[in-house]
Parts: structure tokens; C-alpha cells; sequence
């Protein structure tokens, strides 16, 4: 039943017409619609540097022009907004006036922050916002919010039985577009990339994933330091929304049916609750994600030294194994799940420096890069999360000699290409002699 003259969505973390409640409600309620991506200035841009890499950017991009591709299917289009603060939106919302607002709940405070700042700005207006990137509905949770299982595990045992609703189907139709269209370019440097953005390009992934036997092996696969199916990767699509999470989980239940339900299917599904613990994190602990100290009442003995964390970033330590993991994330924007962690808990431990420079410097290089399971996985390696453990050491050797005892991950990234030394000067500021 159309109840509304004029609508609008505003995509964020949901760039897909299909399971997309957004657009589905936009579809029964409206009688217009304007489709709007909202580029939102990063937050940690200020506090951190952060500058998007070209790989990021592109796959992003190219995610955009794939959902203005499929909406104009529709009759529809995507209109691109650049919010550089709250009378961004509010001048759309002046020119257009519509009567409801559609958006998917994110992690991110900032967008979260412009949401409820609207939202008092304009009282008029329908405000509705969907969990389109869970697994679960905040309905379903077991938990009151302020009752937050304090572990992965316990989450995890209070969630794992949980019906998942099927993923919706596309609407059949959507109300025409508003305006004349707003003429938007995508800059971009063409990058080569390995992972193509976009939702055709997420599911051409998803169904190339299933149609071979990689799932079944996938527990004991996952923690190889590269190789193309390995792990899934479908971090890369579900971290802009290309895919829903909904619909990767009844993909590997189709699987199931068919090549039949192992140790290694549960673990992909066991994976993806890892990452539906972290945005739920996120949303019960919005302003700690980002906090030196964390869920925790004191804070790291971790500093910022610009020598040491400019090493990191650009695979120059006395520790080949991170290199070589750094190197890969520097050509690819991906470093496999056993890699992160390496080099988060060697920038905590060894290098002694303050998590958020890494957590940011991910930000910056990850084609997946989501908001909470960065911060959250961060955290819980530096021991300010929710680790029962207090924290994550690996010890890098061990790592070495377990996950590329024939040096061959080293090798192929040139790890071993670095300095000897971490500081030009001791503690004292006095320059270190080498000889
Ligand atoms: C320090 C650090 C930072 C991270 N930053 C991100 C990030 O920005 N974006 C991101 O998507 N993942 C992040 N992860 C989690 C994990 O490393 C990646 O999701 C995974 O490596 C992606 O590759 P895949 O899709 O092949 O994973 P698979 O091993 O195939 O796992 C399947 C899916 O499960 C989910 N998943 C697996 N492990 C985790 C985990 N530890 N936390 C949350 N979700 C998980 C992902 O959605 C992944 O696609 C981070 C982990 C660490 C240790």
C-alpha cells in the first residue's frame, strides 16, 4: 500500500537490490523514490590520517556504478551525496522534503550521529532503519543490550541455534525516480585489483565458491597465509553490503544439502558469527571501538612512534614474516585472517605501538575493511576487548615455522628484504652505532 508521496533510501553498507528491506519497504510504501548514496567524510580521517587507498576507492566505486547498473533495471538510479556535515543532508532533505527516510543500520558513530541529528531536525518525517547487515534481527537476541555476553564464546553458544530468515527477494518493481538525475563522476586511478566490486560480482564469487569442494576443506584451509580459495573472501563483498550475510549463509545451507554438512561448513558458519558478534559489539559499545583503552579501565603501555609504525606500514621490520604479510596488504588491500593477526599482536608486543595506528592503518588498505570487526578484532588482540585472555601474543617464529616452513610466503613477498633495526636511536636519544 502506497502511503507515501515521495521516499528515500539512503544506501550506505547495502550497495544490492537483492535481500535489501530497504528497498523492499521503499517498494510497497512509496509512490516516488530517490535512491541516494550518502559518502560520508570519514571520522577517522582527522584523528588518524587516514587517506582510502586507490584499491578501496575503486572497489567501492565500481560497487556504485554496479547498483546504479541494476536500479536502472527499475527505471531507478543512484544520486550520490557528499556529507561533509549535517547541512549536507539537511539541504537534500529541504530541496526533496521527503515523508520517509529508509536507511541500514551501520556501525559507524559518525553515520549514526548525522541519523539521530536528522532525525530531531525533522519530526515530520518517517525515519525507518533496517539490520540489513546481520545475520539476526536485534529481536531475536537472547540478551538485553546492557547484558552483553562478555565473550566471543558465550555469544556465540546463546546465538549458533537461532532461525536465520531467508534473504527477500528483489522487489518486482520500483516507484520512478524524483529530480533530474544529479550528474556524478567516479574518480578513480584504475588499480589492477584482484576482487572486482559489485553485487554481480559478489554472487559470481559466492557461486564460484560452492560449485568446487573448498568448502569441506575449509577448516583445515583457513589459516593459509595465501591462495586463492584458502579461505572464502567473502569478506570483500559483504563488507560494502554487495553481498548480504543472510544470503552467503543460505548459500553454504545449499551447499550442505548437496556435498553434505561437515566440521568445515560449520566453521565457515562459526566464522560469520565472529563477525556478527562484532557488529553487535559495536552497536552495544558505540564510542568505546575507537577508545585507546577500550572496554578495559586502563590503557596499553604502548606509545606512537612515528619510526616504528612507518616501518610497519611499509614492510620494513626486523621481522620477515610480517613483512612479507605487510607487502601483500601494501599490492592487494587483503592479508589473509592468520596474517592480521601477526601483525597486529607484532605491532602491539614487539614493536610496542598503539593499536588504533594499525586498526587505522587498515582502514586505510583493506578492501574489506568494516568498521567493526577491524576496531573490534583490534581491540581484542591488544587486550582492551572483550579477550578472556587479556590479549593476543604470537609468537613469531612458532608462526614462521608452522604456517611457511618452506619460506615460500616470505619468499614470494620478499619479507626478508628489511632493516635489521627497528630505532635509529636508544631510549636516551642516543643515535645506535651498527657495525
Ligand atoms: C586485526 C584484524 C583486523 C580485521 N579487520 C577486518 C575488516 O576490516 N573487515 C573484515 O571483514 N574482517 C576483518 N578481520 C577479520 C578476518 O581477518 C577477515 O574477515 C577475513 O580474513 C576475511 O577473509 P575471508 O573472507 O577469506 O575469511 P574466511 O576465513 O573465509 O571467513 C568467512 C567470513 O567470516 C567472517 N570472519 C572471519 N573471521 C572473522 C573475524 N575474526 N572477525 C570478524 N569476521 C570474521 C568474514 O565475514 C569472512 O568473510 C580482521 C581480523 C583481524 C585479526
Amino acid at each position: 500500500m502506497e502511503r507515501f508521496e515521495l521516499g528515500c533510501v539512503f544506501f550506505s553498507n547495502d550497495l544490492r537490490v537483492y535481500d535489501n528491506l530497504c528497498l523492499v519497504s521503499a517498494a510497497k510504501e512509496c509512490k516516488t523514490l530517490a535512491c541516494v548514496y550518502l559518502e560520508t567524510k570519514d571520522d577517522l580521517k582527522q584523528q588518524f590520517g587516514i587517506n582510502e587507498s586507490d584499491l578501496r576507492r575503486q572497489f567501492r566505486s565500481q560497487s556504485l556504478c554496479a547498483l546504479d547498473t541494476e536500479l536502472k533495471r527499475f527505471g531507478q538510479r543512484i544520486d550520490r551525496l557528499v556529507v561533509k556535515s549535517k547541512a549536507d543532508i539537511c539541504s537534500f532533505i529541504d530541496e526533496f522534503n521527503p515523508n520517509v527516510i529508509y536507511r541500514s543500520w551501520q556501525p559507524r558513530q559518525s553515520a549514526n550521529n548525522y541519523w539521530e541529528a536528522i532525525k530531531k531536525a525533522y519530526p515530520a518525517i518517517d525515519f525507518k532503519e533496517e539490520f540489513t547487515s546481520t545475520l539476526f534481527d536485534e529481536s531475536q537476541l537472547p540478551f538485553e543490550s546492557n547484558h552483553f555476553p562478555a565473550t566471543f564464546s558465550k555469544f556465540r553458544r546463546a546465538v549458533e541455534h537461532l532461525a536465520i530468515k531467508d534473504p527477500v527477494a528483489c522487489p518486482s518493481s520500483l516507484p520512478p525516480p524524483v529530480g533530474k538525475p544529479k550528474h556524478w563522476q567516479i574518480k578513480f586511478k584504475p588499480a589492477d585489483c584482484l576482487f572486482a566490486g559489485g553485487e554481480r560480482e559478489g554472487k559470481k564469487h559466492l557461486h564460484d565458491y560452492f560449485k568446487g569442494q573448498h568448502a569441506s576443506s575449509y577448516k583445515q584451509t583457513r589459516n593459509a597465509l595465501d591462495g586463492w580459495k584458502n579461505s572464502t573472501k567473502f569478506s570483500v563483498w559483504l563488507s560494502n553490503g554487495c553481498l548480504s550475510v543472510r544470503q552467503t549463509f543460505h548459500s553454504l545451507k545449499k551447499y550442505e544439502l548437496v556435498a553434505g554438512a561437515s566440521e568445515s561448513t560449520y566453521w565457515i558458519y562459526f566464522e560469520l558469527l565472529w563477525r556478527e558478534y562484532f557488529q553487535w559489539y559495536a552497536k552495544t559499545y558505540p564510542s568505546t571501538l575507537t577508545k585507546f583503552s577500550g572496554l578495559s579501565n586502563r590503557s596499553p603501555k604502548t606509545f606512537f612512534n612515528p619510526q616504528r609504525f612507518k616501518k610497519w606500514c611499509s614492510a620494513n621490520t626486523p621481522f620477515p614474516l610480517v613483512n612479507a604479510c605487510m607487502s601483500q596488504l601494501n599490492a592487494e588491500g587483503y592479508m589473509s585472517n592468520r596474517g592480521r593477526q601477526i601483525v597486529a599482536s607484532c605491532l602491539v608486543n614487539e614493536l610496542s605501538l598503539d593499536w588504533r595506528y594499525g586498526a587505522a592503518y587498515f582502514a586505510q588498505k583493506l578492501i574489506d575493511y568494516d568498521f567493526a570487526s577491524n576496531w573490534g578484532n583490534w581491540q581484542y588482540i591488544a587486550g582492551v576487548g572483550t579477550d578472556p585472555r587479556g590479549g593476543r601474543h604470537f609468537n613469531l617464529s612458532k608462526q614462521r615455522a608452522v604456517y611457511d616452513p618452506n619460506f615460500t610466503f616470505i619468499n614470494s613477498w620478499q619479507g626478508e628484504k628489511c632493516d635489521q633495526y627497528l630505532d635509529s636511536a636508544d631510549i636516551v636519544d642516543w643515535p645506535i652505532t651498527r657495525v
